[in-house]
């Protein structure tokens, strides 16, 4: 026997029985998406690398080190997408879908980083995303928010708690830079390797360290909040109190500046204590100058991303996962006659306008063990075709999930004597 194959490390199989909450996140996120007026659009999984060196920024964790980069045979540099709003907005610039216009815009799929995987951490993970472009806010933030805690309570996840901050503009980050910079260097020894490169090249990035050694250097850090320009102030004030209005609970913390360099004004992070030290659910936030930096007309934006993987771990925990749907009708035939006439049976049923989840017994086998396959697969309703049955016209009906004895039905009858026992 030849050796087998093993998946790539921190990269998963999805398998039918984990799959209900998938399908259900699913959904759920189609709905309430169309609700609020967001659209799908589908982009590719790789990009010129360039593309995210330009609008995530050279100095983060993604850039510097957890991309899957690789030249192709045609001396391209290309990279498997660590996150999509890089490639919607370049979608979006490139298709001309932005002039003029006010987009909403949702996506979903795998991204790729080369990150230790561990629980809740994967090489191959899948976000949703949601992308608002031309609407400079803070009203589309608000609701946006509002989008993201209505998908908990509809999806039972009741264990996110909801954390915001503001980043300010470009030039007020740029003054507030200078501050970080003084202090960090007065506290240069303390700092890790990472951070001492980043001195130079993106010290707010110091900011986003997960070391804990660097937890006293950057808890004493000055806080951007104390920078802001009054305008970013009022937009924040203004995000803050509609929340209020509106019932949704969060808490300021200063100390959020995400991960990614293109983010300005609000941002925004569901995070849980329930999925251990993956602790972050949602993220996203504003990000005026980015379609302007990837060359397209100034446009403000704002977007946030969810890490499916760990809404599923929390819908698993939450036991609010609808079960997947069973058969109704499980049919079992024995002799070449009647397992043509069961698969001419079950496609009729198929076409009745109820839409029932029709199974039929492949691959033969005595009654006994027919009816032990029509039993596991969690049908309702047995139905029965032997050699004496059809002389007669007619098929057996047996319920499966209550006690009841089994009835005979002629053919021609079946769909509307199914239905109506499936109501029963
Ligand atoms: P973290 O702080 O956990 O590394 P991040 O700030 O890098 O997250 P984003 O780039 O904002 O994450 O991605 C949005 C969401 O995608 C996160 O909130 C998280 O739920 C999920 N996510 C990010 N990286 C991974 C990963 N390697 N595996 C699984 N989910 C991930
Ligand atoms: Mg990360």
């Amino acid at each position: 026997m030849s050796r087998q194959l093993q998946a790539i490390r921190g990269m998963n199989d999805v398998l039918p029985a984990q799959i209900a909450p998938w399908q259900h996140l699913e959904r759920v996120t189609r709905e309430l998406f169309a609700a609020y007026g967001y659209e799908e659009l589908r982009v590719p999984v790789v990009e010129h690398t360039e593309l995210f060196k330009r609008s995530i920024g050279e100095y983060t964790d993604i850039v510097e080190k957890e991309m899957y980069t690789f030249t192709d045979s045609g001396g391209d540099s290309l990279t498997l997408r660590p996150e999509a709003t890089a490639g919607i907005l370049r979608a979006a610039i490139a298709n001309g879908l932005l002039r003029g216009a006010r987009l909403k815009l949702w996506s979903a799929g795998p991204m790729f980083r080369h990150e230790r995987p561990q629980k809740g951490r994967y090489r191959q993970f899948h976000q949703i995303d949601l992308e608002a472009l031309g609407f400079a806010g803070p009203d589309i933030d608000i609701e946006l928010i509002a989008l993201t805690a209505r998908l908990w309570r509809r999806l039972g996840i009741d264990r996110v708690r909801l954390q915001l901050n503001s980043l300010g503009t470009p030039e007020a980050r740029h003054a507030y830079r200078e501050t970080l910079v003084r202090y960090l260097r007065r506290h240069e020894a303390a700092l890790d390797e990472d951070s001492r490169r980043r001195l130079e090249g993106n010290p707010l990035r110091i900011l986003d360290s997960k070391n804990p050694a660097m937890r006293a250097v950057i808890d004493g850090a000055p806080l951007l909040t104390e920078h802001l320009d009054p305008e970013s102030k009022q937009h924040f004030a203004t995000l803050c109190g509609a929340l209020d209005a509106l019932g949704i609970r969060y808490e300021i913390n200063p100390r959020l500046v995400r991960g990614l360099d293109y983010y300005s004004r609000t941002v925004f992070e569901w995070v849980t204590d329930a999925l251990g030290s993956q602790d972050a659910v949602c993220s996203g936030g504003r990000y005026d100058g980015l379609v302007a930096q990837l060359g397209g007309e100034p446009t403000a934006g704002i977007g946030c991303a969810m890490g499916v993987e760990r809404v599923v771990a929390l819908l698993e925990q939450a036991g609010s996962v609808p079960a997947t749907a069973s058969p109704q009708v499980y049919i079992l035939a024995s002799g070449a006659r009647a397992e043509l006439e069961a698969l001419q049976v079950a496609e009729r049923l198929r076409d009745a306008p109820a839409n029932l989840r029709v199974q039929i017994n492949l691959g033969g086998g005595n009654f006994k063990a027919q009816f032990r396959r029509a039993d596991k697969s969690g049908a309702a309703l047995a139905l029965v075709l032997g050699d004496e049955e059809l002389q007669r016209g007619v098929a057996a009906v047996k319920p499966l999930r209550r006690e009841a004895g089994q009835s005979d039905c002629p053919l021609a009858e079946l769909p509307a004597r199914l239905i109506s026992m499936l109501k029963e």
